[in-house]
């Protein structure tokens, strides 16, 4: 899908869109079950109402046996091209714990680790240490100056932080320096690219330094850094659509997606399924056109492998729907991320089924919210990319091409 012609055809007026995600929904057919899907099994008659008054049909996120992660996943369920577009490892870990990057930023990861007397690697993960020792650690670092840029370390969980350098001139084209293994030496901050120069030298001295503060802890003694990512603006979703878009989602990373899209947040109190609910309505109250509401619940269980429990959340979110048809969209789509089977207890690259209530549509195809029902529905199937085109055309935000 040619995103240029859908800018140009979007228009600033039109209906208000849901775009509501349940993480990792597509699944498997599960034995216990006899042979269906937890949304098959799911009781949900407010989706299912939907569905017959809508039409279903079937996404792939990245493209056909592709398996994303949900920073791809999300990025072309807001319409970008996930592999033009594709955010690095070290940028979502500082998305995923909140951080606000920005254009040029050099992300990375940094695990802990121990290092022996010889500087070999005994432990790449420090015995995966407390949280709070990993704060703590942290708060030491966050001394370290390196000239000409800016240095931003934050903890995330365990031996797991991440660091930001801020300045011009900074490039991703450095090696990890985590050999990946235990028993080799760190490897020395090298540049896969001659743009990297500045950069080595500035990662170089920052390990350099975090090195000598670390020298005599246990178990974290060393630092191991991973992921190098440049953060690249998004053209927002205000440009790209003319939308005026809010976010709703109770993880950072969710949160850090959206405002990479553009999307400004509106937070839930409480910080669960009804106050996510609450929000939503604050947002369009503030004149939101555009609204994202992540349930997250839905991946988890996916990836504990308990089909009963993502059956409990497929129903907690069936029945919030009707407060969500209260707010007044014009258009609501529900559909998932990717899918995560629970047989697989992993993410997968099964095609994710798809809902749009709303604009003129071939209803009464389905008459059901399913995997089965949405690979026969009326949209067919279609790269995720390709639903936010499909969405403002049912909110009548699409011009006519041509004469
Ligand atoms: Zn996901």
């Amino acid at each position: 899908m040619a995103s240029d012609l859908v800018s140009q055809l979007s228009l600033k007026n039109g209906g208000k869109i849901l775009l509501a995600v349940m993480d990792g929904v597509g699944d498997l057919p599960i034995t216990e079950f006899g042979g269906l899907t937890p949304l098959e099994k799911a009781e949900t008659p407010n989706m299912d109402r939907l569905a017959a008054g809508g039409a279903l049909g079937q996404q792939c996120p990245v493209g056909r046996g592709i398996t994303p992660g949900s920073g791809p996943g999300h990025l072309a369920l807001f319409g970008y091209d996930p592999v033009k577009y594709l955010v690095g490892r070290g940028a979502l870990a500082a998305l995923g714990i909140g951080f606000q990057l920005k254009h040029g930023d050099l992300a990375a990861r940094i695990n802990f680790c121990t290092l022996g007397e010889d500087g070999v690697i005994l432990d790449r993960r420090a015995g995966r240490i407390s949280t709070d020792l990993c704060i703590e650690l942290v708060n030491q670092l966050k001394e370290v100056s390196v000239p000409g840029v800016e240095v931003f370390v934050e903890p995330v969980k365990e031996h797991r932080a991440c660091v930001v350098f801020r300045g011009a001139g900074l490039s991703e084209h450095i090696h990890d320096t985590d050999p990946g293994l235990t028993g080799e030496k760190p490897v020395p901050v090298t540049a896969t690219d001659s743009d990297a120069v500045l950069a080595v030298s500035v990662v170089d001295e920052f390990i350099n330094k975090s090195m000598a503060i670390l020298k005599d802890k246990s178990p974290a003694n060393g630092l191991l850094l991973r992921g190098f990512a440049l953060h690249k603006d998004l053209p927002a979703m205000q440009d790209r659509y003319k939308l005026n878009p809010a976010a709703v989602a109770l993880y950072p990373m969710y949160r850090g997606v959206a405002s990479l899209a553009g999307m400004e947040q509106f937070q839930s109190d409480p910080s669960d399924l009804s106050g996510e609910v609450v929000a939503v309505n604050n947002a369009l109250k503030a004149g939101k056109d555009f609204v994202f509401l992540h349930h997250k619940y839905t991946d988890s269980s996916g990836e504990d492998g308990d089909h009963e429990r993502k059956v409990r959340e497929i129903e907690k979110f069936d029945r919030v729907i009707p407060e969500l048809l209260q707010c007044g969209f014009d258009v609501i789509c529900i559909t998932g991320d990717h899918s995560t089977p629970c047989p697989m207890k992993l993410h997968s690259w099964h095609p994710v089924p798809v809902l749009i209530h709303g604009g003129p549509q071939r209803t009464g195809w389905s008459s059901r919210f399913t995997e089965r029902e949405a690979a026969s529905g009326a949209l067919g199937t279609f790269k995720g990319s390709e639903l936010m085109p499909l969405l403002l055309a049912a909110a009548g935000r699409l011009a006519k091409f041509g004469a």
